[in-house]
């Protein structure tokens, strides 16, 4: 029987809220708090870049779980008090309203913050995309503009850019890559992704940074780019990366480098573990410390976490996944491809817009993306899950 009778969780949103699931459903019976910085009840954020943001969904409906749902989990909730300090040893966090809290099992899942850039700092018509506030100030600048600018070509601001071309704006998507998502996707499915933008009237603006933003008093009105190019926009969205949610654990004894440091279970240190995009851990099956930022990840590891804590652990191993949804295309990643991968198409036609692609490394298949095919891409995957789960072996010298 696990000597866990208190367990404390920092962030109460996707991967905090899996890891109580997962240990009231394994049977742990003791006392349950989450810590959440936002006042709203846990709630999810794919839909925020979709449905909330073009108002095809009310912000509720985002909402993880109904109050009936939360209230059978037998949990305290704190919610609109974020963690602000934390000490390792004695398993302490204290709270920006002054409280002191431990547990026998302290769970991170804090999550990440969006990067900001010093130009948009005070501007008003300027946005990021992390939060349910975020998104609603946003969408209400969009209501009432005719041009947007996305910098940022990663997958947040291209599902920024494909949502505010769908609500009719006047988009340009802008970023240093040669096409948006190249380093998630390889040349191939990103060129392909770069069609779809341009067919639905994205002006895509490739090989570029930001220079400077052009206000007018303190609100934005354009800018000008890396290459000299102006253009006028009504509203900014910058979407250029993620930094994890760690400001809270600075001196507090724990490893943080680009997030958590955690060991194959997860385990940040005795009786301390991380959860979600925070986390980075060993992977045992890659040989390396991974984070990831996706939705499947904060669930998959929190019923790692859920089991570790009660003293059922083993070495999570998961195959990375995530999806996105632009225009009326839904993308599913498996894996990760080192960038000298060969592509080869192994199901359906890019020409009739639906197909599979399989990268192959040296070692065998690293990575499949579906191009709205998920049955066939998810028995591709099949094909990745041997080099994931399968522990490296350490190289004799
Ligand atoms: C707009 C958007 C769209 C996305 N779309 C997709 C998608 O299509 N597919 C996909 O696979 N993934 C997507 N993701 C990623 C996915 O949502 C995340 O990977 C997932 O939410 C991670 O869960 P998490 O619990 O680790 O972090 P989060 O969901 O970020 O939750 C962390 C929580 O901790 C709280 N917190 C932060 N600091 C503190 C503190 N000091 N004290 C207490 N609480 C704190 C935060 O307020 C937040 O509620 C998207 C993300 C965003 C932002």
């Amino acid at each position: 029987m696990s000597p866990v009778r208190s367990v404390l969780i920092a962030g109460a949103s996707a991967g905090g809220l899996a890891t109580a699931e997962a240990l009231r459903r394994k049977g742990y019976t003791g006392t349950l708090t989450l810590l959440g910085a936002e006042r709203e009840p846990p709630y999810d954020r794919p839909p925020l870049s979709k449905q909330v943001l073009s108002g095809a969904w009310e912000p509720h409906r985002a909402r993880l779980r109904s109050p009936e749902a939360l209230a059978a989990l037998d949990a305290e909730f704190l919610l609109g008090d974020p963690a602000v300090g934390f000490h390792a040893h004695r398993r302490e966090v204290t709270t920006a309203a002054g409280r002191t809290l431990t547990a026998d099992a302290i769970v991170i899942a804090t999550g990440v913050t969006a990067r900001t850039l010093p130009a948009q700092r005070g501007v008003r018509g300027s946005h990021v995309v992390r939060n349910l506030d975020d998104t609603l100030a946003l969408r209400s600048d969009l209501l009432s503009a005719r041009r947007v600018a996305v910098i940022g070509d990663g997958v947040l601001g291209a599902e920024a850019a494909a949502t505010a071309r769908q609500m009719g704006l006047e988009v340009t998507l802008i970023g240093p890559q040669p096409a948006p998502m190249t380093e998630q996707l390889g040349p191939l499915v990103a060129g392909h992704l770069t069609g779809l933008h341009l067919r639905n009237g994205v002006v895509w603006h490739g090989g570029v940074l930001l220079d400077r933003l052009h206000t007018h008093g303190d609100r934005v009105t354009g800018l000008r780019l890396s290459d000299g190019t102006e253009l006028e926009a009504d509203v900014v969205v910058t979407a250029v990366g993620c930094v994890p949610a760690t400001g809270w654990l600075e001196n507090s004894g724990l490893n943080l480098d680009d997030g958590v440091v955690c060991d194959a279970y997860c385990r940040a240190a005795p009786g301390i573990w991380a959860v979600g995009d925070v986390a980075r851990w060993q992977h045992e099956g890659l040989g390396r410390l991974v984070r990831l930022e996706n939705r499947t990840n904060a669930s998959e590891q929190a019923l790692a976490v859920a089991s570790d804590i009660l003293g059922d652990g083993r070495p999570y191993l998961p195959v990375p996944y995530f999806w996105t949804d632009q225009f009326d295309a839904r993308l599913q990643i498996y894996g990760i491809a080192s960038p000298d991968a060969r592509a080869e198409i192994v199901e359906g036609d890019p020409s009739d817009g639906r197909f599979v692609v399989r990268f192959e490394g040296p070692l065998g298949p690293e990575s499949v993306i579906g191009w709205k095919m998920p049955k066939q891409a998810r028995l591709q995957r099949a094909s990745l899950v041997d080099r994931y789960t399968r522990p490296q072996q350490p190289v004799a010298s």
